[in-house]
Formats: C-alpha cells, sequence, structure tokens
C-alpha cells in the first residue's frame, strides 16, 4: 500500500479567534503524531497550489467572488457567528482543494493507493451559497466533481463521519444521483440537518445518533446503512470527509467514539474501496478540536490507511 500525505505550512496561516476551536494547532498536532516513526513510510507531499476554476464544480460564480471580497487585508472578517477569514484564508481554502484533487489525480493514476489530506479550513458544512460553520469552499464537493470530469468516472461516493451533519454536502448534491452522500452524525446538533428522511434524489444516506452513544451505535449505524449503501451503489471513488469530533474527549459533541472505531471505520471502507473502487480512497480533514482525541484518532486511521 503507497499512502499519501498532502499538507502545507499556508494551513498554519488561515488565522481564526482568540478560543475559536477550528485552529492552527490542530495541524500542530496532527504533524507532531505522525512525526512517530511509525509513520516513516507515509509519502509525504507539499499540497499544490489548487486551480481557481474547480470551485465553479460546486459553487457559483458570485459566491465564489463574495467569499473572495470578504477576506481581508489584515485582521480577521467575521463571515457569520462562528465563520471567519484572515488574510490568508484564500490561499489556505484553495490550496486545500489543490491538495483534496491532487489526491483524487494521484488514485487514478496510480501513484498512491489512498491518501490522507490534512488541510484546513474544513469544508463540508459549505453550501452551494453559503459559507458557514468553519467552512468557506466545500473541498469534497470539488474533489468528487474533480474525478468525474477529469477522470470520468460515474459514481462517486463520500462517506462523513464527522459528528456534525455535512449540510453543505447534501446541499450540492440534493438532486445529483451520480454522488452518493452518506452521514453519521450527532442529532440533535449544529447544524440541525440530516434526518433520516432527508435523502435527496435516493442518494443520500443519514444516519443520525443520539448524544451519548458510542461505539456501538456508531458501527451499527455503519453496518445496516452506510455499508449496505456502498455496496448498492458500487462507487468508482470513495471520498471520506474524515472529521474526528465523535470523539469522546471533543469539546463540541457528545458521541464518545475511541480511536478504534476510526480504525475500524477505515478498515470497513478500505475493504468497499477494494471491491469496488480499485481500492481509490481519499480522506479529506474536516472537524476535530480536542488536540489529542484528534491526534491519537488521525493516528489510527492513517496507520489503517497504511496497513491495508
Ligand atoms: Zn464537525
Amino acid at each position: 500500500m503507497v499512502t499519501r500525505l498532502y499538507t502545507h505550512p499556508i494551513f498554519l496561516e488561515h488565522i481564526t479567534p482568540p478560543g475559536h476551536p477550528e485552529r492552527p494547532d490542530r495541524l500542530r498536532a496532527i504533524e507532531r503524531v505522525l512525526d512517530d516513526e511509525a509513520f516513516a513510510g507515509l509519502d509525504r507531499v507539499q499540497a499544490p497550489e489548487g486551480d481557481e476554476a474547480t470551485i465553479l464544480y460546486a459553487h457559483p460564480a458570485d459566491f465564489v467572488a463574495r467569499v473572495r471580497a470578504a477576506i481581508p487585508d489584515q485582521g480577521i472578517a467575521r463571515i457569520d457567528a462562528d465563520t471567519t477569514a484572515s488574510p490568508k484564508s484564500w490561499q489556505a481554502a484553495i490550496t486545500a482543494i489543490g491538495a483534496a484533487n491532487a489526491a483524487v489525480d494521484d488514485v487514478f493514476t496510480g501513484r498512491a493507493d489512498n491518501v490522507f489530506v490534512a488541510a484546513r479550513p474544513p469544508g463540508h458544512h459549505a453550501e452551494k451559497t453559503t459559507a458557514m460553520g468553519f467552512c468557506l469552499f466545500n473541498t469534497a464537493a470539488i474533489a468528487a466533481r474533480h474525478a468525474q470530469r477529469k477522470h470520468g468516472v460515474e459514481r462517486v461516493a463520500v462517506v462523513d463521519w464527522d459528528v456534525h451533519h455535512g449540510n453543505g454536502t447534501q446541499d450540492i448534491f440534493w438532486d445529483d444521483p451520480s454522488v452518493l452522500y452518506c452521514s453519521t452524525h450527532q442529532m440533535p446538533l449544529y447544524p440541525g440537518t440530516g434526518a433520516k428522511n432527508e435523502t435527496g434524489a435516493g442518494n443520500i444516506v443519514n444516519a443520525p445518533l443520539a448524544p451519548q452513544t458510542g461505539s456501538e451505535v456508531f458501527r451499527d449505524a455503519f453496518l445496516s446503512r452506510v455499508l449496505p449503501a456502498l455496496d448498492s451503489f458500487a462507487p468508482d471513488l470513495i471520498i471520506i470527509s474524515a472529521g474526528f469530533d465523535a470523539h469522546h474527549r471533543d469539546p463540541l459533541a457528545e458521541i464518545n467514539l475511541t480511536e478504534d472505531d476510526f480504525d475500524w471505520a477505515t478498515g470497513q471502507l478500505m475493504q468497499r474501496a477494494t471491491r469496488h473502487s480499485g481500492n481509490r480512497l481519499v480522506s479529506l480533514l474536516e472537524g476535530g478540536y480536542d488536540l489529542q482525541g484528534l491526534a491519537f484518532s488521525v493516528a489510527a486511521h492513517v496507520g489503517r490507511l497504511m496497513k491495508g
């Protein structure tokens, strides 16, 4: 197995206000844990700058212009109650998109079996025309469309185990049966969407989890809803919206997973990637706000990607 890791120093320069949970230290914690010799075999590559035209795969041009206009020359600009931009946020967001699209290219050209992208800002809350929930652009959605446009595949699955529902990804693919969107998330919780009866064109599978549940309920949701949907859809590529805020230490939610659950879920998705997608699996960092919980969970996730 060749597992590639994309990151870039620009991701540390997307600055959020003091006390904001989505902070540069998250990536520093990930870099520290992946420095361990257990990860010496990772194929580490600096993320390339993204092609701005690919943002239009998921967002209209007037929205892109609105986000660009909101980037401040100095200080921090507020986009909504919890979403902000600093002077380097545009470049960070574009580079996150560049890394995700490059990861897709890598798994289609055989440069890597699977790829983990450690980037910020995250993306899964960004709707077609709304930046929200710490997210400016929907990186996972752009990468899914990039796979279809550049590599000519028909079906892409996005599996989102971030503890928050990926309202943005659901919004973008709501009427697009060529993309399957499966999400496990705490409900009720921000952003409020993600009920079981939100099914789009039959391509949306939501598996809400009650607060204070943990491993057993999460794995049951995976086994009974997410994996059967993947098996009947038979995707050409699996993209993971890999948030690690369902970890029991996370301060933003009340789901009690451990790093072992992320190891297990990664293994399950790798099996499906082997069965349906020629092993092609791309994992994009979303949330995860307790630094230790995040670091241990990423270590389990990336360790499983490397081991197969
Ligand atoms: Zn989250």
